[in-house]
Formats: C-alpha cells, structure tokens, sequence
C-alpha cells in the first residue's frame, strides 16, 4: 500500500487513524455483526455512535447549551437555502462577498428576500478581506453572513466582523475545527464535513436555539426547516449515518491531539513552512495579502501558466496530488487541512525547492 500526500481542497485527506479504524470495523462493528453501513439508524449501536459524535463535537468546541447541533445532508450548498428560508423574518439579509462560495450563497438568498452586499474583495480577485469594522448593516437585516475561510482564493477571516448587533451566520466548511472558535458570537456556524472533518454528503449545523422557529419562509419543505431536524435529534429521516460514524472517529482523533489549541498549533506550524518558502522564493508566490492568510488553503502561483502546469504534473509524479488551483483561479493551491502530516508540507516544499532550482 502506497498512499500519496493528497493536497485535495475537498474532499481531502483524512487521519490514516480513523480510516484504519474504520476499515478494521467494517464487517462487524463492535461485535454487532454487521457494519456501520448495514445498521438501523434506529438501533441501539447506531444511537451511540451519533450521540457521542455530538458529545465529542460539543467537548472539542465548547459549545453552549442552548446551541443544537444538527448532521444534515445536501451539503454546505444546501444551507445557501435553508438559512435564508428559516432566518428571514424580515426577508433581510446583508452578505460579505469574499468568495465564490459567499457569491452563491449571496445569489440564493436573494431569491428568498433581500439580499444586501455589504462588503465584497471582488475587485481584487477576492485576494483579501474588506475591513468589515463598521459597514453598513441593515437597520432589518436578519441576519449578517460570511464565508470565514474561502476555499478557492485562500482568505481567512482573522476577525469577526462587526455586526453592529445583528445575528452572525458563518459557513466554515473549509476551517471547521482547525482552530478554536467562540460559538456564542455566531447565530449559527455550518459548513460541509468533506474538507476538514469526513465523508461528502454530511453537513454540520451549529444553531442557537431562538433562530429555530415555526416561523419559516411559506413553501419551506419540511425536511429543510431546522426545526424538523432540531426537534427529532437529526433522526427526523435516515440521516448519512456513516458519514457521521467517520465525523465521530475523526472528532475523537482531534481530542486525543490535544483539541483545538493543540490543531491551531500544529497547523500554524505547516502553514508557516510554505509560506515562509513562498515569502523567500524567486520562483512562487503567494497570491493572498499576507495579513488575510488562510491556514488551511495555500494558493500560488509562478506567474507561467505553463511552468504552473509543468510544475503540477511533476508533483503529481512525485506523489504530491491536487496541487491545481481552482479551475476559476488558476494556479496552484495546497490545502493542508487537519489531516495533513508535518512531513507532506516539507516534502512539498523540499520539491519546490528542486523544481525551482530547475527551472529558474
Ligand atoms: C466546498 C465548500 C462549499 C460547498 O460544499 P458542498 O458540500 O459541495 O455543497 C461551500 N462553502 C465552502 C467554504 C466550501 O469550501
């Protein structure tokens, strides 16, 4: 077996640890004769795995009794939807654009109310985050949304915005448990499990409990109102039972490395690695303002088109996969998520290093 130092954006690598486990639990789970994939969502095996999932989940981010957590499906692209449908009471909302992702889930709401661009860093390619200290909040906004990691161009929100008051919704799909976070200044925080946490097809809805009401949108189906969900512990309907069993095993994996204090560290410590390369480097650089620096998504380029397709296809052959930047920005981008071993972001750059030497 030969696995590859995998720098996918998502779905992307996960800890060799909970993968074994689950392998070594795949025909009979715990004595039960059959696996995770093959068991009631109703059993009695079944209702600890997600119970705990939940309780680990809450230990690892401190989460306050009145917030739910939820597992949903549809992925982080069906909460584009679901948020304004359950949380425009005024049909409201203000959106800081820093992002394709916060640019979908701007376009979506807008068909459900008012959707309201605040801030965007479109005219600089996304490269950075607006100074969102005092923007112009909606005297009704219900709500004000960001994309607090974007994926796809590298930016991290390092503060909060400030809200002036108003509800904060926040997807953190691709930061999600890479640091510590303080839920209680979010109304809620989400994001899709595949880029930090487990498999596709798992969405994770940290909600405080006065954002879930009767009170949805007319036409809201009954399976996307957090209210159906919240009410029946994510067992309103067979829920993506071993997506979730992974999401358990992986938040597990996270508490025995310390939590979120000792995460942040370790990836402070990788992402230094290459952007300090990148900082020294005649050939790479990086396309993100520094002070916006994501710690999970690392985007840069040679400024060649050519020399960047070179480069990916002789990382590849080297055992360094999906180091292509996004189709929309070219490029190349290394997302070193949780996952991601010391080891793989030194190797990377040791083989920057050569390449450069190369073709320099
Ligand atoms: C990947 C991603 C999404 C989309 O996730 P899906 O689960 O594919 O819908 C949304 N937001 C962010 C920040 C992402 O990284």
């Amino acid at each position: 077996m030969s696995r590859v130092y995998n720098f996918s954006a998502g779905p992307a690598v996960l800890p060799e640890e909970v993968l074994k486990e689950a392998a070594d639990e795949m025909l009979d789970y715990k004595g039960t004769g059959m696996s995770v994939m093959e068991m009631s969502h109703r059993s009695k095996a079944y209702d600890t795995i997600i119970k705990e999932a939940e309780a680990d989940l809450r230990e690892i981010m401190n989460i306050p009794d009145n917030y739910k957590v939820l597992f949903l499906q549809g992925g982080a692209s069906q909460q584009f939807a679901m948020i304004p449908m359950n949380l425009m009471k005024n049909k409201v909302a203000d959106y800081i654009v820093t992002g394709q992702w916060a640019k979908k889930a701007f376009q979506e709401a807008s068909i459900y109310g008012k959707a309201n661009k605040i801030a965007s860093s479109e005219d600089e390619t996304f490269s950075y985050i607006p100074d969102c200290s005092d923007l112009p909040v909606s005297e009704d906004a219900d709500y004000v949304y960001i994309c607090e990691n974007n994926t796809i161009y590298g930016t991290k929100f390092h503060t909060l915005p400030n809200t002036k008051g108003k509800t904060l919704v926040s997807d953190v799909s691709s930061c999600f448990l890479s640091e510590p976070v303080d839920v209680t200044k979010y109304g809620i925080i989400y994001g899709g499990v595949q880029k930090n946490i487990g498999p596709a097809g798992v969405v994770i809805v940290i909600i405080r409990e006065d954002l879930i009401t009767e009170d949805t949108l007319p036409g809201t189906p009954t399976m996307l109102k957090y209210k159906t969900h919240a009410d029946n512990d994510s067992l309103y309907n067979t829920p993506p039972a071993y997506g979730i069993y992974i999401c358990g095993k992986v938040f597990k994996w996270i508490k025995k490395q310390g939590g979120l204090e000792a995460m942040k560290e370790h990836n402070e410590k990788k992402a230094a690695i290459l952007y300090n390369f990148l900082d020294e480097s005649k050939l790479f650089k990086g396309t993100v303002r520094k002070e916006d620096r994501s710690l999970m998504n690392v985007p840069f380029v040679t400024g060649d088109a050519e020399l960047d397709a070179k480069f990916v296809k002789e990382a590849k052959e080297a055992g360094f996969e999906n180091l292509k930047g996004h189709r929309t920005v070219g490029g190349m981008r290394a997302s070193i998520y949780n996952a991601m071993p010391i080891e793989g972001v030194e190797k990377l750059v040791e083989f920057m290093k050569k390449f450069e030497a190369e073709n320099c």
